[in-house]
């Protein structure tokens, strides 16, 4: 249930220099919950000049942020991952009123916010260097980690707290300072994590948020001359924008954009095992996770049984307010994006896929508020329709029937696409044949194409990333900068290379 604190309208504004501001053109917009249609909060809707107030505060805070011992930093993010986790289920809540997650879902969200905090406070005391042997006699020679400088982090509406401190947790402990800029869709989840990061004791100007689109805030920060590194979530068109637009000033960008994750199962599976992960992976989130299986590649020896218990399982799924206990399935994000989702329906059709089941906007009328849709299952799909081979982000399931264990494979890996992927078999040797030759950045045997844990690296290959890897000690890499010292305590010229004796 919604409880009357839930039904507030939130006002909320910008932080920046450690002040909340209102945008300095006084416009606004509007966060509404996908379920409903209601009003939740009304943000300020900024403008280029409040970026650049921003950077300005950032750009101060650096000055004494980069200096300040590394440990020290790291006890920030402790004392922020423990607001998160005491206030994991307030803010779980307002994600789902605001993203439209089920409860469950939202929650888990936050736990990855709160893993992060954790995770990233220890690596204030570690940030480990190197120390090698010198081709001299008396020389030592080390590689140290410096800061950068300003990061601008800009995230997407679907996870709205996990995929930010992913960003702004490994950008902080590492000496940086930040702005950040999330997605319309979910800026009131963003504005709950500063207020946290300000209470924790975060210094002013060290964190900025400045709300707003990415047609004007987004694109104020990839001109903006001062910042030095991008830290980039969404989708492939834009990621390529923010790439091309930063190109010319060589700027360090990191980029996360779309999958088309799929699941194999091998004629020798545990289908009762494939079955849950198949429904967890795509349908859960709605579909909308980067990871979401939105690919079905299945042995043709199992590929009648694993489509009839499917049909039953979807048409079970229960849809609805993901506040209430009973919902498996929350709204599509928004109804723009409900409608892009519908329109590849509509091309499989064309395609001559088989709608086995779904596929429409759902009718009950308790759901007609909100942007709802029937989960969808495609049969009959061949590798190279458009919906086997482009992003759907929704729940719309294609099922690809392959011959053998070696076709699987190809299919699997002959998207543009490089994310996540998954093999349900019980051959050993096909397990560690599939870990040698699976092209995507993560895979999972016997399990879903979710599920990421902060302490590995995330990201994918082709066009789904430019080859960076978030989380994990690949962030700490991506969060700063070499720097290789020689000391050299001979007390006379020896030269690299030259002096050999
Ligand atoms: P989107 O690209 O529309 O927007 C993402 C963010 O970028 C938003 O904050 C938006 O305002 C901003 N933005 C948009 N255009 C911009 C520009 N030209 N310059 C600067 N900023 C700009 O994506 P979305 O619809 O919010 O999210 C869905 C997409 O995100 C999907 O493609 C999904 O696969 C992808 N995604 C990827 C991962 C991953 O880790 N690989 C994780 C989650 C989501």
């Amino acid at each position: 249930m919604v409880d009357k604190a839930e039904s507030e309208i939130i006002k909320a504004k910008n932080f920046i220099g450690g002040k909340w501001v209102e945008a300095k053109d006084g416009r606004t917009f509007e966060s509404q919950n996908p379920a409903n249609g209601k009003l939740l909060g009304v943000l300020p809707r900024s403008s280029p000049e409040d970026v650049e107030e921003a950077v300005a505060a950032a750009r101060k805070a650096f000055e004494s942020w980069s200096k300040y011992p590394a440990p020290r930093r790291g006890e920030i993010l402790f004392k922020i991952g423990a607001l998160l986790a005491e206030r994991k289920e307030k803010i779980a809540r307002l994600m789902t009123q605001e993203m439209g997650k089920v409860l469950v879902e939202a929650r888990g969200d936050v736990q990855e916010g709160i893993d992060m905090a954790f995770y990233m406070g220890g690596e204030g005391r570690r940030q480990f260097g190197v120390t090698t042997p010198s081709e001299m006699p008396n020389k030592f020679q080390m590689a140290v980690r410096d800061p950068i400088g300003i990061v601008a982090v800009i995230t997407p509406w679907n996870f709205p707290m996990a995929i930010p401190t992913w960003k702004i947790f490994p950008a902080l402990v590492t000496g940086n300072t930040v702005v950040f800029k999330p997605a319309t869709d979910t800026p009131l989840v963003a504005v709950e994590l500063v207020k946290i990061c300000e209470e924790a004791g975060l210094p002013e100007g060290v964190l900025n948020i400045v709300l707003g689109t990415g047609a004007e805030v987004g694109n104020a920060l990839v001109q903006h001359p001062d910042i030095q590194v991008y830290s980039f979530t969404g989708s492939t068109e834009s990621g390529k924008k923010v790439l091309i637009e930063t190109a010319s000033r060589l700027k360090r960008v990191s980029l996360e954009l779309g999958g088309k994750n799929a699941i194999m199962v091998m004629e020798d599976a545990d289908l009762d095992l494939a079955m849950d992960g198949i429904i967890w992976s795509a349908y859960g989130t709605t579909g909308q996770r980067c990871t979401a299986c939105s690919r079905l590649i299945v042995h043709k020896a199992v590929e009648q049984e694993l489509t009839e218990r499917l049909v039953a399982r979807i048409e079970k799924l229960r849809l609805g307010d993901g506040l209430l206990d009973t919902t498996e399935v929350g709204p599509i994000i928004n109804k723009t994006q409900r409608s892009s989702v519908h329109e590849y329906v509509k091309i499989g059709q064309g395609e001559g896929a088989k709608l086995a089941t779904g596929g429409y906007v759902a009718e009950e009328a308790e759901l007609a508020a909100g942007s709802f849709y029937r989960p969808a299952l495609f049969t009959g799909v061949t590798p190279n329709m458009r919906i086997a081979q482009e992003e759907i982000f929704g729940p719309v399931l294609s099922m690809i029937s392959v011959g053998s264990f070696e076709e699987a494979i190809k299919v699997n890996n002959s998207v543009r696409y490089g994310l996540s992927s998954s093999i349900y078999t019980r051959d050993v040797n096909r397990a560690f044949t599939a870990i040698r030759d699976i092209t995507s950045g993560i895979l999972y045997i016997n399990a879903g194409t979710i599920g990421a844990e902060t302490h590995l690296p995330f990201g994918g290959t082709r066009e789904t990333g430019n080859g960076h890897r978030e989380a994990a000690w690949t962030a700490i890499d991506f969060f700063t900068e070499w720097k290789a010292v020689y000391v050299d305590y001979s007390g006379k010229l020896q030269r690299a290379q030259i002096d050999m004796d």
